[in-house]
């Protein structure tokens, strides 16, 4: 089995978005913790997080897979941008020590130009700096792994390809020591490796393979299951609702019984409001029987 779920809105507090998931038929959800398109989030009680934390557990909902804003980018050009930034992924992953066990995703960047081994050293130095400072303000662990999401590799952005992904996880560990391995992973959005060139229609099992080859399978720890606009290869990055775009609902279906798959919380990121996602919640779990 796996978990499924959607994102939710923030906007009515942390329990809210357990219910609001649960009733919509999920057992995981992903949600940004501040405005997507950035800006500050609100003050959260410690009370509301931890009813959520007690409504999740009793309802054995999976992982949740909280998403950093898409404003974001540790590897910005221009200097300003990226202290910005890095002080968001500061700030959201301090936040979350309250809220432990589950995923933190976020898009790795794009280089601006600046190219794309200036870019993944920039990230890797942002991810090794905020882990450190999220563990000296709690005085603990880092309670979340850290996702790093496969990107469509649209413009300068890093994350188009496996191998972005590897070489910023292994300069993270040369940073940090072995215990990153641990802290960090990687999600996997299909639309994004759609358009990024690698064939999930055609060839799961082999893009499964070549993401074991470059990354390894168990750094895989989240699924952001979307279809996409446009054909493989795009390098678009417009999602689709499950079943009409051009990865189709036979392939989408094969990645949501994949046996390599099982056990990872599936996040719903396709254009629909509650009535959609409730839909397309019940067709996965009819999909996984
Ligand atoms: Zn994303
Ligand atoms: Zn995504």
């Amino acid at each position: 089995m796996i978990y499924i779920g959607n994102h939710v809105s923030v906007s009515d507090g942390y329990l809210e978005m357990g219910r609001h998931a649960a009733e919509l038929g999920g057992d995981t959800f992903a949600f940004f913790p501040r405005n997507p398109r950035g800006g500050k989030s609100k003050a959260v009680s410690p009370e509301d997080v931890r009813a959520l934390g007690e409504f999740t557990a009793e309802r054995r909902f999976g992982p949740l897979v909280v998403h950093g804003a898409y404003t974001m980018n540790v590897c910005a050009a221009r200097e300003e941008v990226r202290a910005n930034s890095l002080e968001m992924l500061r700030d959201d992953l301090i936040r979350l020590q309250a809220l432990p066990g589950n995923l933190y995703n976020f898009h790795p960047g794009s280089h601006v130009g600046q190219g794309r081994e200036t870019g993944i050293r920039q990230i890797a130095e942002a991810l090794d700096a905020v882990i450190r400072a999220a563990e000296a303000v709690s005085g603990g662990p880092l309670g979340n792994r850290i996702l790093l999401e496969t990107m469509a590799g649209k413009g300068s952005e890093i994350g188009g390809c496996f191998e972005d992904l590897r070489e910023i996880l292994d300069l993270t560990v040369e940073l940090g020591g072995t215990e990153r391995r641990d802290q960090l992973g990687v999600c996997l959005d299909t639309c994004h490796v759609w358009d990024g060139g690698y064939d999930i229609r055609g060839d799961l099992d082999g893009v499964l393979r070549e993401f074991h080859r470059v990354i390894g399978l168990e750094a895989l720890r989240a699924i952001h299951l979307n279809d996409s606009k446009n054909p493989c290869g795009s390098r678009k990055d417009r999602h689709e609702k499950l079943g009409l775009g051009e990865i189709g609902p036979e392939a989408l279906r094969a990645v949501v019984r994949h046996p390599l798959l099982q056990g990872l919380p599936f996040i719903l990121e396709t254009p629909n409001e509650d009535e959609g996602y409730r839909a397309e919640i019940a067709q996965v779990r009819t999909w996984m029987k």
